[in-house]
């Protein structure tokens, strides 16, 4: 049931020591490199004069330009003992870069095969990573983490509908790794082709990369003939492996041996009470070549710290509601694309993808929405369709506090990527 069952189920007061002394370590590392040894020493912070966890609030936070600009200052070691670097993805700027040592992605691996055995994955498995290999974590990281637990890894890649499905056949898959949007997408490909995903041995699907809702997680489940886990991880912290759902799916663990986490208030950057959403702050504690203290990602989620059947004593974190630069604001109300995912979601008669367009006419802001519907819903009569809109357009409402305008759209006819997709396209600006 556990990969590391001492580390898994250690006592709360020995994780705590174990935590304060990889704290100390770390902030001792990261003293060598010119970006930390700058910050710790104008903020009169050394290793030695942290004595407890909370501590910790006295040293400045880390922000992703800080990455941008200060990237390769903050190494602790010469390069020449890096043996690999990966960048996220873009999503909201420059790219970061993160280099890893030799121990680093020993250790990122081993978390990666935590994390997937605790879903029930084990070495008889055969994995398929439909995740983009490359500068991207999200494919190396899983492929490593699989290996690690003796999975047979099957390294496809994004992309590639046809191909996906033909290894899935000719190899017998039972575990994929995919972005939710694309897992949707590709029930398309395998409806084209005659087939039905839950007659192949599927039995688990990791989703991650973006945000999805409850309800997204269901249909992909009920789709394929699978139990989906919600993986969450940033290329800042290494890639996946940091926070992963058990099988009670109620909310992902943090690895807090390996990573600090602080859930703040964006505004006060004071704690958030659980239960209450705020931006997730982390520190890694085991991290060798480019350790980051108090990594600000901007995104939000709150946490749970009550006792989780499993017997781990990692709090989880709920669904990733939004980054903060996620958030739009329509006629001054804030909004996250997963809201609007979570509604369209939940109705039977909308296909697989939305897309949201901002406008703005006469200095007032419209938002559309356009979804496909279902193909067998698509071809009722119009004055069905009329009433579908109206009830889409009505929930909406109901969850955003604004009037969008919903358009219908025939399956199929949205643009879809093979990566994180896209949601929302502001033109306002
Ligand atoms: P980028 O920040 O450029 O997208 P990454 O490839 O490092 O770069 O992606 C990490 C980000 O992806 C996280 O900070 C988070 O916003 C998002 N993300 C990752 N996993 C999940 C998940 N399970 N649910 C929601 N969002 C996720
Ligand atoms: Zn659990």
């Amino acid at each position: 049931m556990y990969w590391d069952a001492n580390l898994e189920t250690l006592h709360p007061a020995a994780m705590q020591e174990l935590q304060l002394s990889r704290l100390r370590q770390t902030v001792e590392r990261a003293a060598h490199s010119p970006f930390y040894g700058r910050r710790l020493k104008e903020a009169g912070v050394a290793a030695a004069n942290l004595r407890s966890l909370e501590d910790i609030r006295r040293i400045p936070f880390t922000a992703k330009d800080d990455l941008r600009a200060h990237g390769e200052e903050m190494l602790t070691l010469p390069l020449d003992d890096m043996v690999r670097l990966h960048a996220s993805s873009g999503t909201t700027g420059q790219a970061t870069v993160i280099y890893y040592t030799r121990a680093d992605i020993e250790t990122w691996a081993d978390l990666v095969a935590r994390s997937l055995y605790m879903t029930g994955m084990r070495a008889s498995d055969v994995f398929q990573n439909m995740m983009g290999y490359g500068l991207f974590t999200g494919g190396l990281g899983f492929h490593y983490g699989a290996e690690r637990l003796g999975a047979l890894t099957i390294p496809i890649g994004a992309g590639n509908s046809q191909r996906q499905l033909q290894l899935m056949q000719l190899f017998a898959t039972t575990a994929i790794h995919i972005i939710p949007s694309y897992a949707l997408y590709l029930l398309q490909t395998f409806a084209a082709h005659g087939l039905d995903p839950r007659d192949l041995p599927l039995r688990l699907a990791f989703l991650g990369a973006e945000p999805h809702s409850e309800d997204m997680r269901r249909r992909i489940e009920a789709a394929y003939g699978v139990k989906a886990y919600n993986s969450y991880g940033l290329s800042e912290m290494n890639g996946p492996g940091v926070a992963f759902e058990c099988q009670e799916q109620n909310g992902m663990h943090v690895w807090e041996d390996a990573f600090w986490l602080e859930v703040l208030d964006p505004e006060t950057l004071t704690p958030v009470p659980p239960g209450e959403p705020g931006e997730l702050v982390f520190t890694n504690l085991t991290r060798q070549g480019m350790p980051l203290l108090r990594y600000r990602t901007r995104d939000l989620a709150s946490f749970d710290d009550s006792p989780c059947p499993c017997g781990r004593g990692f709090r989880r974190l709920s669904r990733i509601v939004g980054r903060t630069d996620d958030m739009v604001i329509i006629k001054g109300v804030n909004i996250f694309p997963l809201q609007i995912d979570k509604v369209l979601m939940a109705m039977p008669e909308v296909g697989t993808q939305y897309l949201v367009e901002l406008t703005r006419q006469d200095y007032r802001d419209q938002m559309l929405v356009k979804v496909e519907v279902q193909q067998n819903f698509f071809q009722e009569d119009l004055r069905y369709l009329k009433q579908l809109q109206k009830r889409i357009t009505e929930a909406l409402k109901s969850e955003l506090l604004v009037t969008p305008r919903v358009e219908l759209v025939e399956p199929n006819t949205l643009p879809r990527t093979e990566g994180k997709a896209q949601r929302v396209v502001d033109k306002r600006t």
